[in-house]
C-alpha cells in the first residue's frame, strides 16, 4: 500500500488530504470490503464546517435494494457533544459511521454538517472534517514518526511530538532504541493493541479534525487496557462533535446521549440514568452486561 501512495509525496497538499482520506478509508474498508460508491454532483461546493453539529434527517438507507438497514432515522449531536450509538450487532451501528463518512448517500432523508447535507458537498472535504478510530487501527511498515504523521507529512516535529504526547505514546517511545525513527508495522516493532489504538489517536491529533468517530474504538482491548485507552480518547473527544459507536455499555455511559439502535430504528435516546430508569432495552442491556462482568471476575478468581 505504501509503495503505491510513495510517488504522491512530491504533489504537495491537496495529495495528503486524499491520502489521510485513503488512511481513513482503508480503516473503514477493513470493516466492510466494498468499493467506493458515491460520486460528487458536478460543481459540488466543498464543505465548510464552522460549528461541527450532526444531523440524521429521517435517513433510510440499505446495501441493496431488497433489504433495509437503517429506517427512518433522526437524531442530532449539537457541536462539541458526544452521542453514543448503542444496539445488538447488526443494528447498522457502523453503517450510521459510513454514511457520515459519506461511503454512501441515504436512499432518502439527508445528513447535515453544519447545516449543509454532506451529499451535496465534495465528498473529499466530508472526509478530511472527520477523524475515525476504528476497532483495529492500520499500521504501515515505516517509521513511528511516519505512522503518527501519516496524510499530513508536513506536520512539523513538534506537532508529531505533541501529538504522541496527547496520546499517552511518550513511555513507549523512550522504551524504544530509535524513539521516533523505531520502524514498526508487520516487518518492524509489533506493537500491542492498545498500542497501535494509541498510535491512531495520534494520528488523529495530528489530523485535528472537528468530527470525531469511534468505532468500538477499545473493544478489541482487554479490560485494563480499555480504561487507559478511554482516558486517552476523552482528551481526544474534547472540543470536538464526537460519535461514538460502543458494544460495551460501560464505556459511553458518560455521553452526553446515548441513543439504542436496533434492526436500523431508534429504539430509545436520553442520557445513561434516563434510559435506565425506562427500564426498556438500555436497561435490559446493560443488566445483562453487568451479570457477565460479574460471571467474568468469579471466574478470574
Ligand atoms: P453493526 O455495526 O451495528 O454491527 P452494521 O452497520 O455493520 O451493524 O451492519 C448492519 C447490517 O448491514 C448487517 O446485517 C450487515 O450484515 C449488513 N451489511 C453491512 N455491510 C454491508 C455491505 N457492504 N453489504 C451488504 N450488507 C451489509
Ligand atoms: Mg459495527
Amino acid at each position: 500500500l505504501m509503495q503505491l501512495f510513495r510517488p504522491l509525496d512530491l504533489l504537495g497538499w491537496v495529495y495528503r488530504t486524499i491520502r489521510q482520506g485513503l488512511v481513513d478509508m482503508a480503516q473503514m474498508f477493513s470493516l466492510i470490503d466494498t468499493e467506493v460508491e458515491v460520486e460528487d454532483k458536478p460543481g459540488a461546493p466543498a464543505l465548510k464546517v464552522g460549528e461541527p453539529s450532526i444531523i440524521f434527517d429521517n435517513v433510510t438507507f440499505g446495501y441493496d435494494d431488497d433489504r433495509t438497514i437503517l429506517n427512518g432515522l433522526s437524531f442530532e449531536v449539537p457541536a462539541g457533544s458526544t452521542l453514543a450509538v448503542v444496539g445488538p450487532s447488526g443494528a447498522g451501528k457502523s453503517t450510521i459511521a459510513r454514511l457520515l463518512f459519506r461511503f454512501y448517500d441515504p436512499g432518502s432523508g439527508r445528513i447535515l454538517i453544519d447545516g449543509q447535507d454532506i451529499a451535496q458537498c465534495q465528498q473529499d472535504s466530508v472526509r478530511a472534517s472527520i477523524g475515525i478510530v476504528p476497532q483495529d487501527s492500520v499500521l504501515f511498515n515505516d517509521t513511528l514518526a511516519y505512522n503518527i504523521a501519516y496524510g499530513a507529512e508536513d506536520a512539523d516535529e513538534t506537532t508529531v511530538e505533541q501529538a504522541a504526547r496527547d496520546a499517552a505514546l511518550m513511555p513507549l517511545i523512550e522504551r524504544l532504541g530509535d524513539g521516533f525513527e523505531t520502524m514498526v508495522g508487520e516487518r518492524g516493532l509489533k506493537l500491542s493493541g492498545g498500542e497501535k489504538q494509541r498510535v491512531a489517536i495520534a494520528r488523529t491529533l495530528v489530523k485535528n479534525p472537528p468530527i470525531l468517530l469511534l468505532d468500538e474504538a477499545t473493544s478489541a482491548l482487554d479490560t485494563r487496557t480499555e480504561q487507559e485507552i478511554l482516558g486517552t480518547l476523552k482528551r481526544l473527544a474534547r472540543g470536538r462533535t464526537t460519535i461514538a459507536i460502543a458494544h460495551r455499555l460501560s464505556t459511553v455511559a458518560d455521553a452526553d446521549r446515548i441513543i439504542v439502535l436496533d434492526h436500523g430504528t431508534l429504539r430509545e435516546s436520553g442520557t445513561h440514568s434516563e434510559l435506565l430508569s425506562r427500564g426498556g432495552l438500555y436497561a435490559e442491556m446493560w443488566a445483562q452486561q453487568a451479570q457477565e462482568n460479574r460471571e467474568v471476575e468469579e471466574i478470574g478468581e
